[in-house]
């Protein structure tokens, strides 16, 4: 199914294209938009306002369902970037300019159209402030740890969450501000940082991990695998370090 059969590619942020549809068992849900904003040229933030929903824990997701006229849908995983004491649903998307999904949602949709929307997902994945982490992630795998970071600060809990967060440059770092401002190693293997040269992530940009923390590694599926392994150089036990891919889907 070419992309240019779903609804964000025919009519612009036309909320009827967005087909509620049936909602199965399984808990499908019509969330309406409330914020866009493009942080970054190739990024939204969107924040939707999901009816009747279960409070998340940090690291867990939705997926969201689009339609097109003819019935063909397409569904893909997105994190959940805000904290349980957020009222809204924040989600951070990255478009792929091939993608099918992340192009309608990143360039289309717009504040008042609504979404199929399913979730919180994952059990595995997530972190409830209540011992100490370690996080690390790659380009848009950092959203799910945004959410780990701002429930440790709700919670008064900050000094149990320790984040290393890497991207090529600056620009292409979702919540770099807030990452930085948190006190957060941001690790560029494109551009020089004050306290950083240029380079891919490495053993030094992670701390002991000996003492056990649960560690907490998101990004594509290369990052995942290379940041996984240097948490076990760095001590980690394998057991306690969890892995989120953001691979291709669909
Ligand atoms: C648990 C989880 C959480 C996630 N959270 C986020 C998040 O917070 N933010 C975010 O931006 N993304 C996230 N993702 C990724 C997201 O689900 C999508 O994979 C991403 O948005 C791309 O979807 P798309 O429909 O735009 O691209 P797709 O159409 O799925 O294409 C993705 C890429 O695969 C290529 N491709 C597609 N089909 C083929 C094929 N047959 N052969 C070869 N290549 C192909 C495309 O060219 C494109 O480069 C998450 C994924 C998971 C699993």
């Amino acid at each position: 199914m070419p992309a240019s059969s779903l609804p964000g590619a025919t009519a612009g942020s036309d909320a009827a294209i967005l087909r509620p549809g049936r909602a199965p068992a399984g808990g499908w849900r019509t969330a309406t938009v409330r914020e866009v904003a493009h942080p970054t040229p190739r990024t939204a933030m969107i924040r939707l306002d999901v009816p009747a929903r279960v409070d998340h824990l940090p690291g867990q997701h939705y997926v969201v369902r689009l339609t097109a006229p003819d019935g063909y849908t397409a569904s893909r995983s997105y994190s959940v970037a805000s904290p349980p004491s957020d009222p809204l649903i924040e989600l951070l998307v990255e478009r792929l300019d091939d993608g099918e999904v992340s192009g309608f949602l990143a360039d289309v949709l717009a504040p008042g159209d609504t979404l199929e929307v399913r979730g919180p997902i994952g059990g595995w994945f997530v972190w409830d402030a209540d011992r100490p982490a370690v996080a690390v992630g790659g380009g848009t795998g950092v959203v799910p740890l945004v959410a780990m970071l701002r429930h440790a600060r709700d919670r008064g809990r900050p000094e149990l969450f320790t984040m290393v967060a890497a991207a090529g440059r600056w620009a292409d770092l979702p919540y770099a501000e807030e990452l930085a401002a948190a006190g957060a190693r941001i690790v560029l293997s494109r551009e020089d940082r004050p306290e950083r040269p240029a380079g891919r992530i490495g053993l030094d940009d992670l701390p002991d991990l000996t003492a056990g923390p649960t560690v907490f590694v998101c990004g594509s599926a290369a990052f995942a695998e290379a940041a996984s392994s240097l948490a076990v150089r760095a001590g980690a036990d394998e057991d306690s370090v969890r892995v989120e891919r953001f691979g291709p889907s669909g």
